[in-house]
């Protein structure tokens, strides 16, 4: 027999359960976006760190590189050749082990063959493309001074005046 008994309270019984059903679902709804806004704040935390990461170890093969081709010109003497001889002889460049192609580089030819006097930087050759890094965008720039061939990093903004003088160069040789 199935039980009967207790049947004309159901109804009551009914409404506090769906009440009480109905604030477990909804603390279930509130536990589980919690979680997964926590989830979705740490995925970005790794994605930054990840990002930043990334940006920063090729920066620093991008400076490692340009130190490499720095000691290959300045042994090769590329400043003493033909000017339409320059960018060619450097493109063809062994690269590092680890790091960038010389084409990565983009050379202001016409500097090239220009003696710097005392205090003097003379712009050489700047990064083609910019490196992205969460603390900051920009690009190396290989330059000249009285004393020899030195490297910096320049902020985007202060990059552009360089990479419009690479980009007009190349239009020229
Ligand atoms: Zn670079």
């Amino acid at each position: 027999m199935a039980p009967t008994a207790g049947k004309g309270a159901l109804p009551n019984d009914t409404d506090s359960m769906d009440l009480v059903s109905q604030t477990r679902s909804l603390r279930r709804k509130v536990t589980f976006w919690r979680r997964a806004a926590w989830m979705i704040l740490g995925a970005a935390a790794v994605f930054l760190i990840v990002f930043w990461n990334r940006g920063e170890t090729r920066r620093r093969e991008c400076r490692a590189s340009l130190q490499h081709y720095l000691e290959l010109a300045q042994s090769a003497k590329l400043a003493t050749q033909r000017a339409d001889l320059i960018e060619l002889h450097w493109n063809q460049f062994e690269p590092p082990t680890v790091g960038l192609s010389p084409m990565h580089f983009d050379l202001i030819v016409r500097n090239w063959g220009t003696l710097p006097k005392a205090g003097e930087r003379i712009p050489l050759a700047i990064c083609r493309d910019r490196h992205i890094t969460t603390l900051s965008i920009g690009r190396h720039l290989l330059y000249a001074t009285e004393k020899g061939l030195a490297i910096t990093w320049l902020d985007e903004e202060a990059a552009q005046e360089y990479v419009e003088d690479a980009r007009k160069d190349n239009r020229t040789h």
